[in-house]
């Protein structure tokens, strides 16, 4: 994994087109991605914002018992990953008690156990897609029960838009306590190009190419959709979609990466502020 992560500055070069890149707005307060020269600085600066997507997880109520993993891929050994602990609340996750595994969920740094079921699946998909730096995946409400209805997410808003075409259904061999070891392989091609799966009777993943930031804003946003789209499905009434043309765009455009990266700040600015035990 690169140390050096993309920038804002170079969608300026590039020119996009939404309106918080333009050049007027530089000089002024705004996040930036940060760049790693340490490798230590580096993993230091992912452990901390994995524990912050824990807690953001917990915020949002996405605990069920022991379920739920969130992963970041290492920043120095590509094949070692850092997971919340088995057995432990997302919001008493903090950086001394996170969990460092390799592939086959062998847990080789931290004094927790995995939950190895469950990041078995999320080690398929980092194995077969060396870009996937980070993934996430929990039992939410609204999501699970979405799930159940296995089809993808209409675009009935801006905010669904950003999945379109970016998230696959995954439709069998779900439901079972010990099917996610035998379905790895089948997410792992299935996260192909996307950002997010439906994983048919059983929750939602997000993978992200850029920053466990965006896995864990995606993912939030994930099961909002999902929330919007069951209440409008109880209407009864068939909604308006955006448009495809119009839906591809806000998709390329506030459903990139970088976009999900930039949502997470104001979350990260939050925890960081209101929960300094997350640095413990
Ligand atoms: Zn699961």
């Amino acid at each position: 994994m690169s140390a050096v992560i993309e920038r804002p500055v170079k969608k300026l070069v590039d020119g996009d087109r939404v309106s918080i890149y333009q050049p007027e707005q530089q000089g002024l307060i705004y996040p930036e991605v940060p760049v790693f020269d340490d490798v230590k600085a580096h993993r230091q600066h992912l452990k901390e914002r994995l524990v912050a997507a824990c807690r953001a997880f917990a915020q949002q109520g996405f605990d069920y018992g022991f379920a739920g993993h969130l992963t970041v891929r290492d920043p120095e050994n590509p094949g070692l990953y850092w997971t919340n602990p088995m057995a432990v609340h997302f919001a008493q996750v903090k950086v001394s008690n996170l969990i460092c595994a390799d592939h086959e969920g062998i847990v080789v740094e931290g004094r927790h156990a995995i939950n190895r079921a469950g990041f078995v699946l999320h080690a398929a998909v980092h194995e077969a897609h060396p870009e996937i730096v980070a993934m996430c995946h929990a039992h939410t409400v609204y999501g699970t029960a979405f799930a159940a209805l296995g089809k993808k997410l209409d675009p009935i808003t801006q905010d669904a838009a950003a999945f379109f075409e970016d998230h696959v259904v995954i439709g069998d061999e779900a439901g079972q306590v010990a099917v996610e070891v035998k379905a790895g392989h089948k997410v792992a091609n299935a996260f192909a190009g996307v950002k997010a799966a439906i994983h048919q009777n059983h929750g939602l993943l997000t993978a992200s190419r850029h920053s466990i930031d965006a896995a864990a804003f995606w993912f939030i946003a994930l099961e909002r959709c999902c929330r919007q789209q069951l209440a409008i499905d109880a209407t009864g009434i068939a909604p308006r979609l955006v448009r495809e043309d119009r839906a591809r765009y806000s998709r390329e455009h506030v459903g990139s990466e970088y976009i999900g990266w930039l949502h997470f700040q104001p979350i990260w600015e939050q925890l960081k502020a209101t929960q300094p035990d997350m640095f413990c």
